[in-house]
């Protein structure tokens, strides 16, 4: 991380791509601990969130120039002085942007064994069967309170977060209108059964929103116009999840929001919140459950590959404009 951005990231000046530092890897000391191959890394939009000025209060501790980047990631394990790490098996952790890494404790990386029972590609456990998929999961099933006949919208609907959203509100006989960035986003957020899906460039979201009735239940990832759409057409105690607001990512200006009054009138309650609160609720039965409901095809998915560490502004890029179409792994090395 070479600079804090005031706009949209800029691939290398933001982030630059550093080859100076090597690694013996038969010798390398661990320490006890593990020698990771990274195969792929996960890149997220709050990311981004973590690039500003770090004298801004965060719960996300800030980047500091001069860091390596880090977020979720898979790799295989290449030595291992630990009992719990085979050599050769799969592990899931908290890696830094790079090709190898030591980690004398695995578990400060929040590093843990992957199964893969139903055989699933491992850049799975990075989208779907990861952090964005809990969040999908886990938050409808903790802020929804969906009932019989509800009407949802949902925002950035091709993405991990939204298309998962998408199904499992179809899993539950729920009617659900979804927006995206893209005619071609629109095709793939209708095939994983969106009842209504548009293009949010080229159609208002507030005329879909006025012909489909007023919506029970809005899955919030962008914030913005789309927000502004739902508070208008509303139910009655409608539930809005606020998961995230990218549209204002990017920007410097304060960020205000029309129709809140919206909120007495209609008794609108809101739920913003972070994943990670809901990991002890919810991780079991997710783990349990959804690897096998992916494997089986009955919950679908799209990847946005981006390959070789030098890439990864540029992957980021693609997240916070919408060139990304599905979750956006970056591929470091294969197998
Ligand atoms: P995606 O892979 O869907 O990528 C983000 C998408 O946002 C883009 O593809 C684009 O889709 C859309 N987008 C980008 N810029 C804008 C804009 N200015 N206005 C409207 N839409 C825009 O991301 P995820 O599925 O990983 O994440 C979705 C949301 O969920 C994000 O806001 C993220 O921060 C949030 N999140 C929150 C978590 C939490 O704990 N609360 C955890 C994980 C994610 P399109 O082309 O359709 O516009």
């Amino acid at each position: 991380f070479n600079e804090i951005p005031t706009g949209y990231p800029v691939p290398g000046q933001t982030i630059v791509y550093d080859e100076s530092e090597t690694i013996d890897l038969d010798n390398v000391p661990l320490n006890g601990g593990i020698l990771v191959k990274i195969l792929a890394l996960s890149i997220d939009p709050y990311l981004r969130r973590k690039m500003i000025d770090p004298k801004i209060p965060s719960f996300f501790p800030p980047f500091r120039v001069g860091q390596v980047l880090d977020n979720s990631g898979v790799g295989v394990v290449l030595r291992s002085e630990s009992p719990a790490f085979k050599v050769g098996s799969h592990v899931k952790g908290h890696f830094p942007f790079q090709e190898y890494v030591v980690l004398s404790d695995p578990s400060k990386a929040r590093t843990r064994v992957l199964e893969n029972k139903e055989s699933l590609p491992w850049t799975v456990y990075l989208g779907v069967c990861g952090m964005p998929g809990q969040t999908a999961h886990h938050g409808w099933y903790e802020f929804s309170h969906f009932k019989k006949g509800d009407i949802v919208f949902v925002t950035a609907a091709s993405g991990p977060v939204g298309a998962t959203v998408v199904q499992i509100a179809k899993a539950e006989g729920l009617k659900v209108i979804a927006s995206a960035g893209s005619d071609e986003k629109v095709e793939f957020v209708k095939s994983i059964g969106a009842d209504v899906a548009f293009n949010y460039k080229t159609t208002k979201t507030r005329e879909v929103l006025e012909k489909e009735g007023l919506i029970n239940i809005y899955w919030d990832n962008v914030g913005g116009e789309s927000l502004e759409a739902a508070l208008e057409f509303a139910a009655q105690k409608a539930h809005f999840i606020i998961c995230g607001n990218i549209s204002g990512y990017n920007t410097q200006d304060p960020y205000h929001v029309k129709n809140l009054q919206q909120l007495v009138w209609r008794e609108i309650t809101f739920h913003g919140f972070l994943i990670g609160s809901l990991m002890p609720k919810y991780q079991e039965e997710f783990d349990r459950t959804f690897p096998a409901r992916v494997a089986s095809g009955e919950i679908k998915y799209k990847e946005h590959i981006v390959r070789g560490l030098e890439n990864a502004g540029q992957g980021l890029v693609d997240v916070l404009t919408g060139k990304n179409f599905g979750k956006t792994v970056l591929v470091v090395a294969d197998e």
